[in-house]
């Protein structure tokens, strides 16, 4: 299989719609079956090594404490009874989950717990396998004639990209983001407002709901990226708050202990929380596509690792995150490409652009045609390489 097929010209292309629709819905099941899998046989794995001590919520979920943590700041006897807390364990007093207040306990594994989790082990290595068969086997062109030839990508990432981009059918790349939890929420580093909608960083329109500057205090809001932990326990750490109100009607949250009685945004009844924030959207394909980029196009990774390395200078907090962004936005872009024959380029940041990436040469991967309006449009300088 030297030559690849022009998609254009390939029988297959005709009937992209329909069988692409149905095999990236295959393909998500096997995907979320597979991370739910792994991340469940991952935390049955972690309690085998780090029995020492876990952290419990009312709800029954474990936080279970890494165990250089615990060697660090627990002190345990041989009976397995805790001597000795220091601060920081005892400071971590919220689950990661639903954010209710945890109590440390000590666990002991019973011996028969290790083959049990090894024959999981294996299980979800079959999953896996299915994955890479599944992925094979459609001939997505995304994977074909892009995510294939780019290093690091592992079948793992790809499938998060092209289910998140299929499934989803993102007319806009911000609905994408929003879709996969690559968005940017808006936070009140003042009041503790917190808006999981309508927060722009660039555009403060207040009659049009969107948000530069805090409707509640006048202060410039901050960007940050969703995730589980600032949900759970993050925004309660930042404000030093036990808890918070929330809008009924809108996402807007304000984490103070004032009593907050109207929504600064829409002007709904507030009411008075304590569990953690909700998600607002789908963790699985962030999960995998942020696992995919941590742990192999970081590492081996090619022309992308360039890229990381790049972020990682500005900010090593976020590398990952933005370099997941960037490859979302390659795929989104070549997907219009490929299906719709165009290409959409973002207008804002024109000089900041970075193209879609490939380690072997483009020529040997994208058919003639497509080439060739890359090309143009390079002339235009709207792809500006790295
Ligand atoms: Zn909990
Ligand atoms: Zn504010
Ligand atoms: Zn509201």
């Amino acid at each position: 299989m030297n030559g690849f097929v022009n998609v254009f010209e390939s029988p297959y292309y005709e009937k992209v719609q329909d069988v692409d629709f149905q095999r990236a819905i295959v393909l998500r099941r096997l995907l979320r079956l597979y991370m739910k899998y792994n991340i469940y046989v991952n935390v049955q794995r972690s309690k085998l090594t780090t029995w020492d001590l876990v952290l419990i919520c009312p709800n029954g979920h474990w936080n279970v404490v890494a165990k250089d943590e615990v060697e660090k700041y627990v002190t345990v006897d041989k009976s397995g009874k805790v001597v000795g807390i220091k601060e920081d364990v005892v400071k971590r007093e919220r689950c990661r989950i639903c954010g209710l207040p945890v109590k440390p306990y000590v666990y002991h594994p019973p011996d028969f717990v290790e083959p049990i989790v090894r024959k999981l082990e294996k299980s979800v290595e079959d999953l896996r396998q299915a994955l890479i068969a599944y992925l094979e086997a459609w001939r997505h062109p995304l994977y074909m004639y892009w995510l294939k030839h780019v290093k690091g990508v592992v079948p793992l990432g790809a499938s998060a990209i092209l289910t998140s981009i299929e499934i989803s059918k993102a007319p806009k790349l911000s609905k994408l983001y929003r879709f996969t939890g690559f968005h940017v929420i808006g936070v009140c580093p003042k009041c503790g407002l917190v808006m999981l909608k309508n927060y722009s960083p660039n555009i403060h329109q207040p009659e049009k709901r969107t948000y530069k500057y805090c409707p509640r205090c006048g202060a410039q809001l901050v960007g940050k990226f969703p995730s589980k932990k600032l949900y759970a326990i993050g925004f309660f750490n930042m404000f030093k708050v036990k808890y918070y109100y929330a809008c009924t009607r809108c996402p807007t949250y304000v984490f103070t202990e004032d009593e907050v009685r109207k929504c600064p945004v829409c002007g709904a009844e507030m009411v008075k929380k304590i569990e953690a924030l909700k998600l607002d959207y789908d963790p699985i394909y962030k999960t995998a596509l942020l696992t995919c980029v941590k742990n192999a196009v970081a590492r081996v990774g090619g022309k992308y690792k360039e890229l990381y390395n790049k972020f990682k200078q500005e900010d090593p907090k976020d590398a990952h995150i933005r370099t997941a962004k960037i490859m979302l936005a390659h795929g989104w872009q070549l997907w219009n490409l490929f299906k719709f024959n165009r290409i959409e380029v973002p207008v804002t940041n024109l000089s900041k652009y970075i193209p879609p990436m490939w380690d072997v040469e483009p020529k040997r991967v994208i058919p003639e045609e497509i080439l060739k309006r890359l090309e143009k449009e390079k002339d235009k300088k709207i792809l500006i390489p790295l």
